[in-house]
């Protein structure tokens, strides 16, 4: 391959001009050496059920007399996730909530279903004035093309809508972190990214809410359910009455398998026939569908998983907020964003930086938003085990210390 400078073109002058000027998502350190105390990408810290391993185990060896271990890897996997597909609608309550598999899309990861909303619902050149509101304004829901999300949130959006090149409306939360309804209704957006709970602050929305917006804005509305089974309240129960409503939710984090890409939405039929043209034919691996179809089956090993997990949740909510005084939002996820404050009463971006280096040399790993002004004086720690947060407690003490 040549190397030297004079004989390489300009590559990236053949790209795209939006493609040359992108700025990737950057994910979470994922450290390679064992050793650290790991809090810094919401994974759960309890391993998935073990019926996963087992279903692998099961598609590997070729259970139907393919030919062999790992033989059914020859074939493709079943390309639309049919089995998962129908599984999930009857998670989430079936006929009875009027789910049927033609209300789910699965997806690499809950990441790529984002991808194929913004695939379809946002990009470059299209009509100007954004969505046709009242009743002289011509065809209601006209595309704007744009896509509209909350800052702050989960900063893989913009990324998304940079590479299909399209516009993006980012609306500002303030310090309470309340849902800007009206400025979401306005935003001319066709469709509106809101994560609830949100991230990285772990405030949850309630149903009704969630209803305002619904109420107020005439696009897409997707609610990026990561982190709902944590949580008290859900937007599910309203896509029976909101054909806009989209509910986007993954096995990374309640399911401990972050590994394994899967995540899927909720949405009205004829979103995901749209989903469906876009999505890559065989988007789901065999070892995933497998994967996800066992964990959904061992609802009880699950609950016992969360129900932990929101309880040290609590206990160290409680702990940042009363013991050590910390401003902390009332997380109704599996993390915990706690602002973190010297003895000498100081906050701030610095501040928290200082403590997330002294964590890092400790080898405990937590997550430091520094680009937004709400969430640079903050640390984002995920909830681990009980024996992980005492090693992060124990290290904060020791910081305040010298601090
Ligand atoms: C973790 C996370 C995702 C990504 O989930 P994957 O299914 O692993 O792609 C999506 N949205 C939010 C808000 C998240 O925190």
């Amino acid at each position: 391959m040549p190397t030297d400078a004079a004989s390489t073109p300009d590559l990236a002058a053949l790209a795209l001009p939006h493609v040359a000027a992108l700025h990737a998502y950057t994910p979470g350190l994922q450290p390679t050496e064992p050793g650290w105390v790991k809090l810094n990408t919401n994974e759960c810290p309890y391993p998935p059920s073990p019926l996963v391993a087992a279903a692998i185990a099961a598609e590997l060896g070729g259970a139907e007399g393919a030919g062999g271990e790992g033989a059914s890897l020859r074939l493709y996997p079943e390309p639309t996730s049919a089995a998962l597909r129908a599984a999930i609608a009857a998670h989430h309550g079936g006929e009875d909530s009027g789910l049927g598999a033609a209300n789910v899309c699965v997806g690499n990861g809950s990441d790529d279903i984002l991808n194929l909303l913004v695939r379809c619902f946002c990009g470059a050149g299209v009509g100007e004035g954004g969505l046709g509101r009242g009743a002289d304004s011509g065809a209601p829901n006209a595309a704007s093309g744009r896509a509209g999300f909350s800052l702050p949130s989960y900063s893989l959006y913009p990324v998304l809508v940079g590479i299909a090149n399209g516009q993006s409306v980012a609306i500002e939360f303030d310090r309470t972190m309340a849902l800007p309804v009206e400025k979401i209704a306005s935003s001319g957006a066709s469709i509106f990214f809101l994560t609830s709970p949100n991230a990285p602050t772990g405030v949850g929305f309630g149903e009704r809410e969630i209803e305002a917006v619904l109420a107020a804005y005439d696009g897409l509305l997707v609610v990026d359910e990561a982190y709902a089974p944590f949580a008290r309240e859900s937007a599910l129960k309203l896509l029976a009455r909101y054909p806009r409503l989209v509910v986007v939710r993954t096995f990374s984090k309640a399911y401990a398998l972050a590994g394994i890409r899967v995540g899927y939405c909720l949405a009205h039929p004829q979103v995901i026939a749209l989903l469906d043209r876009v999505r890559d034919s065989y988007n789901v691996s065999r070892l995933s569908q497998v994967a996800a179809l066992a964990a959904l089956s061992d609802t009880r090993y699950y609950a016992g998983v969360i129900r932990k997990v929101a309880a040290t949740r609590d206990a160290y909510l409680a702990r940042f907020a009363s013991e050590a005084g910390w401003f902390t939002y009332p997380s109704q996820a599996n993390f915990i964003f706690t602002e973190p404050r010297t003895r000498g009463g100081e906050m701030g971006a610095a501040v928290a930086q200082a403590a997330y280096d002294f964590l890092c040399e400790r080898r405990v790993l937590v997550r430091h938003f520094p680009k937004h002004a709400l969430t640079a004086p903050f640390l984002r720690i995920s909830v681990g085990t009980d024996e992980q947060m005492l090693t992060l407690w124990n290290s904060l003490q020791a910081w305040l210390h010298d601090a």
